[in-house]
């Protein structure tokens, strides 16, 4: 068990946020939530200190971030423990995403700078000189699903940009979140970087604060209340929502391989994936095998405590996730769907926070399984009549981050241009190539972050010109 005191900021008087293990229910540590007042105080540090973070200059604070990169790996392990313990993901996929975090970074921060630097444009009369400034307080918002990743992802390109920032992780899992900060808190000057903790309160009091700009990873409604919260301000935002993923699989597709990708995307990190496949669409020529495959898939997969070797799919992160997919899970029930493999097919329910990986036909767009985030195991397949069909389907949700087209190249990339989503993947996931954005379209996201143009994002552009 972890327990821990937030850096300067905690107050006594709230009582402890106890995080309790969601596969055994032990606690899994306490911290201290931070006091409204207090929040406010990070605030003014954080903008005390922006002026000389800044005038460090961008290579500078690239070399300040990248110190704490031995730290981080030395760590990795310590945090991929507690991020099994306080949110569930299996050990090995919590140290990989420490590991992940620490490896990257360095290349990562290069590219940053690079995406940074002055841009010059000319035509025969002017010369323009484009400057990426830094926008001056950030606050950083982040969900529990990859507790270490997100904060990382958020953080490092506004400090890199000349923003100070304060993060305040989920109350979920802000343990690892924690032990993440400390090694750049460590490395950087005082009022940098800090942390608060607490949950919708607290979130809710750094974006009404006076910071400038606010990266949120979260929900959907979580993100319409920051922008309602925002507008008095007209504060920047960088918003990453939630999303309800498509996978299309067409008639001529490799079936094994779509199903493995079925199996693996909807079910990895127990569905709590903003890009997990929720929704299947898959030609009836082909429907039967397919939806054969992935049963298959979902009886094979090794269900329990995330802390055992053995385990490839954890629990529900906490008992509230659970109601909400086992709500979606048994309206869908309710209104004719059928389950062929998983919770509620006939064998007793998963006791505390597991959910089966859960495989459903027979459902439709009436259904608020096909329509809201699950964030959930659970592979819902429809059967569709044509590749018109599915793409209409597909587009049919306010949700926009991924999709998935299975299909022969071409008759796949045709399908994949008529898709309504900011990253599709054609015969693999929506993750693009190195440098490429982490971007969502629709209501899944405004602003967005990685690659050249959303690590601009996190500064404001200046335009400098003058006669040539
Ligand atoms: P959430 O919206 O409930 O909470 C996210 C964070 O916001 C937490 O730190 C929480 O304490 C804080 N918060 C809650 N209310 C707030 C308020 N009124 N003002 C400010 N902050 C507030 O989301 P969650 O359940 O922690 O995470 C799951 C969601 O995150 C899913 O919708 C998932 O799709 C999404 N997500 C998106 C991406 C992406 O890249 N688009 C990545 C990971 C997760």
């Amino acid at each position: 068990m972890s327990t821990h005191t937030a850096p300067s900021s905690s107050v006594a008087v709230l009582p402890s946020i106890i995080i309790r293990n969601p596969a055994t229910g032990e606690v899994a540590g306490t911290i201290a939530p931070t006091s409204l007042g207090e929040i406010e105080c990070a605030v003014a540090r954080a903008r005390a200190a922006q002026p000389a973070w800044v005038a460090l200059g961008v290579d500078a604070r690239a070399t300040v971030v990248k110190s704490a990169i031995d730290a981080l790996k030395s760590r990795a392990a310590e945090m991929g423990a507690l991020a099994c313990a306080e949110m569930g993901k299996p050990l090995s996929e919590a140290i990989g995403e420490a590991n992940y975090s620490a490896d990257g970074l360095a290349r990562e921060i290069d590219e940053i700078v690079e995406a940074l630097r002055p841009e010059v444009l000319e035509d025969e009369k002017t010369s323009t000189r484009l400057h990426f400034d830094a926008l001056g307080v950030a606050a950083v918002i982040t969900p529990w699903n990859f507790p270490i990743l997100m904060p990382a992802q958020s953080a490092v390109p506004a400090l890199i940009a000349g923003n100070t920032v304060v993060l305040k992780p989920s109350e979920v899992s802000p343990l690892c979140a924690d032990m993440w900060a400390q090694c750049l808190i460590n490395v950087l000057p005082a009022g940098v970087l800090q942390i608060v903790h607490g949950d919708g309160t607290q979130g809710s009091a750094l974006v009404r604060s006076a910071v400038d700009l606010i990266i949120f990873t979260g929900s959907r409604a979580t993100g319409a209340l920051i922008m309602r919260d925002a507008a008095a301000g007209l504060k920047r935002l960088i918003l990453e929502l939630g999303g309800k993923d498509p996978l299309i699989v067409l008639e001529d597709a490799d079936i094994t391989a779509a199903a493995a990708f079925a199996v693996r995307n909807s079910f990895r990190n127990s569905g709590q994936v903003c890009v997990s496949t929720e929704r299947i669409y898959v030609a009836d020529k082909v429907a039967d095998a397919f939806t054969a495959a992935v049963v298959d898939g979902a009886r094979a997969l090794k269900q329990g405590d995330g802390a055992l070797a053995t385990t490839e799919i954890g629990p529900m992160a906490s008992a509230r996730q659970k109601k909400i997919v086992m709500d979606q899970l048994r309206g869908a029930i309710a209104d004719g769907a059928k389950c062929l493999f998983g919770e509620c097919d006939g064998n007793a329910a998963s006791a505390g926070n597991f959910i089966r990986p859960t495989v459903l036909v027979g459902v439709t767009h009436a259904m608020s399984i096909m329509r809201d985030e699950t964030f959930g195991p659970v592979a819902s397949i429809m059967r569709v009549k044509s590749d018109d069909e599915a793409v209409a389907l597909a587009n049919d949700t306010p949700y926009g981050l991924g999709a998935a087209v299975f299909g022969s190249q071409d008759r796949a990339a045709r399908v994949a241009e008529q898709l309504t989503a900011g990253m599709v993947g054609i015969n693999r996931g929506c993750g693009g190539a190195t440098g490429s954005p982490w971007v969502g379209a629709r209501q899944s996201g405004h602003g967005f972050h990685s690659g050249k143009y959303g690590h601009r994002q996190f500064a404001q552009m200046r335009s400098v010109s003058r006669a040539r």
